[in-house]
């Protein structure tokens, strides 16, 4: 099966190899990433000071469970009740950093509108409610980019096409064994997009994305603003598009926390679970720090 290509600008590409090209999709083999080995991971601290650091918390498998779609995830009670002690106990040093849009985490956290990153870094609302967006992709691209990965999608029917507006990504969570072949030809449409857009691994997803964000340029920014500047930053998250974020931390001093998995990750410490993460937040609000 092969792949319709058209450049946004029109012209019509040489074709492209084909995709899933009727052999075995396990040919194309994760690419190994450097790190370490998450079970060999020990626990964060127990105890921190909690108005002394700074919160970056990712959202699905961090905070929630994962659902098999990604709007059929489920909010507790609890869980608004936790972020809201930890935003007081942080002095509001606490921020959301997904890949979902800062829309769709209001919808299920609400009313608590915590400041968050969203679409991998590409949005962002401040601790004092300002949103700021990076450049976006021309219509062009985006529209491009929707049709093809749309054709992607319609390749199997396992295959989930969420559309997030400048983002859109392709869930792979009931194929696993299909993400190699998904990931060469979101390449060639990037290579198509003249590099308009880029590859972003979620969790079991692949997604279009603006270039030049990540979550790592979200937790700088926030770190530029009060109350984040001058405090000792700390992500948690699960996702590949974590890893960004846990390379900043290191590097600035911070605490960076891997969420289960078996994947490497450039994390320094890791919890095994939502619940696990859930307990240890909870312990620092209640702790002396
Ligand atoms: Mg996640």
């Amino acid at each position: 099966m092969w792949i319709l290509t058209q450049h946004p600008d029109g012209t019509v590409p040489p074709p492209l190899r084909p995709l899933f090209s009727g052999s075995d999709p396990l040919r194309h083999p994760r690419t190994p990433k450097p790190g370490r080995a998450r079970a060999a991971l020990g626990r964060p601290p127990a105890t921190l000071r909690a108005d002394q650091h700074a919160f970056f918390l990712d959202f699905d498998g961090t905070l929630i469970e994962y659902a098999p779609q990604p709007n059929a995830v489920t909010v507790d009670a609890g869980l608004l009740e936790l972020l809201r002690q930890l935003e007081q106990r942080s002095g509001g040093a606490i921020a959301l950093v997904s890949g979902r849009s800062i829309a769709s985490l209001d919808a299920f956290l609400a009313p608590l509108e915590l400041p968050a990153s969203g679409l991998h870094g590409f949005e962002r609302r401040g601790a004092t409610g300002v949103y700021t967006q990076h450049a976006r992709p021309s219509r062009q691209t985006l529209a491009a980019a929707r049709q093809l990965m749309a054709q992607l999608a319609r390749m199997d029917p396992r295959l989930t096409l969420e559309d997030k507006g400048y983002v859109v990504a392709l869930h792979y969570r009931q194929v696993p064994y299909l993400e190699g072949a998904i990931l060469e030809a979101l390449e060639r449409i990037v290579d198509l997009t003249d590099g308009d857009l880029q590859v972003l691994h979620g969790m079991m997803s692949l997604e279009l994305v603006p270039p030049g964000v990540s979550k790592a340029t979200a937790i700088a920014e926030f770190m530029r603003e009060r109350p984040f500047r001058g405090r000792r930053p700390l992500s948690v998250g699960d996702d590949a598009s974590d890893e960004s974020g846990f390379e900043w931390v290191n590097e600035a001093g911070g605490l960076s926390v891997a969420v289960r998995g078996t994947r490497p990750t450039a994390a320094r410490t890791g919890l095994p679970s939502v619940s696990a993460v859930r307990a240890w937040l909870r312990g620092l609000i209640e702790g002396p720090g």
